[in-house]
């Protein structure tokens, strides 16, 4: 029987119903593949600042660095909104990303054929789609020096970000990048702007190099304003794109989007160390209906899914997560968020005791 301790965080608002949905499923899952679940559930964010005053407390941070995975809800909420900047519910999971060294996140985008009308985009444009970015977490523009706003001596302000990278930084997210490609199709396109920018010039000769060890792994490149729109025009041409920070933000919201439904989409931040992960739903708190037990707890049941191919290597059980979740949508259950005519409207608890009986059946 193999043991992982997860640390399970539900945070705020709908984090508590849908968190608690992912565990029943992932303890069903466990039983099936002779693994053991040990959950050590602690309060962060709003509800962490309601009993203890800050967002993070130590002992919950020593839980979290204990862990072989973190499974995090959401976080924050109106309650907390005038807090300052400092102790607001969100500093809990910078600290949190930044604490365990998460410097990749990993955003799947699939489309299911039962939700392709949830797409803006055309049935025959997205059908199919399954793709995953791979972004970098740590570096780049957002964190790169010299940064800030300075008044010159004519009174005019002149605003700086720097972009950088240096050949580990780029190393170790390349390197992410064709890992999760193995475990997919095979196909990693790295994103750069190597056609403008030298930081990325430097970035795709070292995605290059980091490619040579993985011959198995097709590699392509591509500008970033080119994939803004092959996402729209092609999505189906991707597998895993791998990419730096803004680039990375900008490009997984465009992916995410095209699916249509923000209750189905999980997500995994991963470090360097295999016992380093935190996984948890792209969505927030949604506070206009927490409480009301209508969340979709999909996005956190698959980012459990996530959590047992990347974290624990159980790809078969992670798999099998995934086709429950498929299932339930073709026997035409759903939650208010893509109730569609003609389909059967279902709670949060229904939705997880639904694809908890396609696991078991
Ligand atoms: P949100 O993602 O919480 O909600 C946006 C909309 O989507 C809402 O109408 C909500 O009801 C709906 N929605 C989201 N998840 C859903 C689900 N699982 N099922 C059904 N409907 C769902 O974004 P927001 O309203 O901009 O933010 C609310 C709070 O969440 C804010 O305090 C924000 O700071 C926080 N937030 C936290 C995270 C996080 O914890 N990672 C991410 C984004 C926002």
């Amino acid at each position: 029987m193999k043991r992982f301790n997860v640390a399970v965080l539900p945070g705020d608002g709908i984090g508590p119903e849908i968190v608690g949905e992912a565990l029943k499923v992932m303890k069903a899952v466990g039983k099936k593949f002779s693994a053991e679940f040990v959950a050590t559930e602690a309060l962060v964010g709003g509800a962490s600042i309601d009993a203890y005053g800050k967002p993070l407390t130590d002992e919950v941070l020593k839980i979290a660095l204990g862990a072989d995975a973190v499974l995090l809800g959401a976080v924050g909420g109106p309650k907390w909104e005038g807090l300052d900047y400092s102790i607001r519910p969100e500093r809990a999971l910078l600290a949190l990303r930044k604490e365990l060294g998460l410097f990749a996140n990993l955003r799947p985008a699939r489309i299911y054929d039962e939700l392709i009308d949830a797409s803006t985009l055309k049935p025959e444009v997205i059908k199919g789609v399954d793709l995953l970015v791979v972004r970098e977490l740590t570096g780049g523009l957002y964190f790169g020096t010299p940064k800030g706003v300075e008044t010159l001596p004519d009174g005019t302000e002149r605003g700086v970000n720097t972009m950088v990278y240096t050949t580990p930084e780029i190393e170790r997210i390349a390197k992410v990048g064709f890992e999760v490609a193995r475990k997919r199709r095979k196909k990693l396109c790295s994103v750069d702007k190597a056609n403008v920018l030298e930081t990325t010039e430097l970035w795709r000769k070292v995605v290059i190099k980091v490619g040579k060890d993985y011959p198995d792994v097709e590699l392509s490149h591509m500008y970033v304003d080119n994939c803004a729109m092959q996402l729209i025009r092609n999505p189906g041409q991707f597998d895993v794109i791998v990419t730096e920070n803004t680039f990375g933000d900008i490009l997984s919201d465009e992916a995410s989007m095209l699916t249509g439904s923000i209750g189905m989409l999980p997500s995994a931040s991963i470090g360097s160390d295999k016992r380093r992960a935190m996984y948890e739903p792209i969505h927030g708190s949604a506070p206009d209906i927490a409480g009301k037990g209508i969340a979709n707890p999909i996005a956190t049941i698959l980012s459990a899914a996530m959590m047992l191919k990347y974290s624990f290597d159980m790809n078969e059980a992670s798999d099998l997560i995934e086709r429950a979740v498929e299932k339930v949508l073709a026997r035409g259950l759903r939650t208010a968020d893509i109730m569609q005519p003609g389909k059967t409207k279902a709670s949060c608890s229904e939705m997880g005791a639904a694809v908890l009986k396609e696991l078991e059946g």
